[in-house]
């Protein structure tokens, strides 16, 4: 039985991603050479990072003005980078999770940090509305999508300074407008290739700005004007990746995306709000398309592992949550069709019928 993977990073990648980049691996574009093995410098190569730089560019419909570059170290190198190059005197975080409260800390290592608002206090369960972004801020950074606590910003925030976003995990998930953001950046494995390759979108304009010297690897221009390839670049999740916007390119886009991202979410939490063995944890109004938190219901919650195991038994696969969370977690990126998620939801259904007091 192949598995349905519910599992938050890495994840589920689309079956052609994976058979694409498996293919290229035993042989590149009819050379008999490996993927892994020819130069990144070669015009077969370039032509990959050329394609995905575009499809980037196009089905995010980003604006003149804007670079996308592709570089390693994860969006957890980004939350240094970011500081390094745009944080002169202060900058503004909004705090929403595990992850944005990683990026505000590396922040303080550079300037003031001002946190407009944060729910920790309650478990980061819902995404704080009433703050005030200072405007003598050199930035405003957002984390979109809060992976492991299920809260997400559906909307494209108004900032009176550059605002950067960490949209790791729902890049691609739904339309944004991309000329709203100063940069937007994040690791590849949730929605668009293996861990290796983290992609920064950055209004060129913003650089440039800050006194202090950049070492040359961390310093965003360096990147913009050598393509991506001041370094070797990583060839395989590069290579994923385009395959990814292939076919997300073939699929309808982001807007069609979303549509479907849509549905999967109303069925889940649908299920989850009528089914009296589970409750959700993320405040309604902030529910994430991407990372469907759950737990067992009061009366209910001794059957936790065995929920998981009855799961795990149909080949539903990841969705232990998050240790800061408990209970269960289904990751229902781009590439989860809408039959896996009716799978999950059948099986709440028949475990709540074996269980229900
Ligand atoms: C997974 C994740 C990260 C960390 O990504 P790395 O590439 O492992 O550094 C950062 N932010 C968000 C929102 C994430 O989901």
């Amino acid at each position: 039985m192949k598995k349905i993977n519910f599992s938050a990073g890495p994840s589920i990648l689309p079956e052609q991603t994976i058979e694409e980049t498996a293919k290229a691996i035993l042989d590149f574009n009819g050379s008999t050479l490996s993927l892994m093995e020819v130069s990144h410098r070669g015009k077969d190569f370039i032509a990959v990072m050329d394609e995905t730089v575009a499809l980037f560019k196009e089905l995010l419909n980003i604006p003149e003005g804007y670079s996308v570059i592709l570089l390693g170290g994860g969006a957890s190198l980004q939350f240094c980078m970011i500081p390094f190059n745009l944080l002169e005197k202060k900058a503004a975080y909004l705090n929403t999770g595990t992850w944005a409260s990683k990026a505000e800390k590396e922040a303080k290592l550079f300037g003031e940090v001002v946190e407009v608002a944060s729910s920790k206090p309650d478990n980061f369960t819902y995404i704080p509305k009433d703050y005030t972004i200072p405007a003598d801020a050199d930035y405003f950074h957002i984390t979109t999508n809060n992976t492991i606590f299920g809260t997400e910003i559906l909307t494209d925030l108004d900032s009176p300074v550059p605002l950067v976003a960490d949209m790791s995990s729902d890049i691609f998930s739904r339309v944004i407008d991309v000329s709203k953001y100063a940069l937007i950046y994040g690791g590849a494995q949730k929605n668009l290739a293996p861990a290796g390759v983290t992609f920064v979108i950055i209004k060129d304009e913003i650089l440039g700005k800050v006194s202090r010297q950049i070492p040359t690897m961390l310093d965003y221009r360096v990147h913009i004007e050598n393509g991506s390839m001041f370094n070797t670049p990583p060839v395989v999740p590069v290579y994923a990746a385009m395959q990814t916007l292939r076919w997300l390119k073939a699929n309808g886009g982001v807007p069609a995306m979303e549509k479907v991202n849509k549905e999967k979410a109303e069925l889940l939490y649908t299920e989850i709000d009528r089914n009296p063995l589970f409750v959700g944890t993320a405040a309604k109004e902030d529910r994430s398309r991407m990372n469907v938190c759950f737990v067992m219901a009061e009366g209910y919650k001794e059957l936790e592992a065995d929920f998981l195991k009855f799961a795990s038994g149909k080949g539903l696969d990841g969705l232990k949550g998050h240790r800061s969370v408990g209970g269960f977690r289904a990751s229902i990126y781009n590439a989860m069709p809408l039959s896996g998620v009716q799978a999950l939801v059948d099986a709440m259904k028949e475990f709540e019928k074996n269980n229900a007091k």
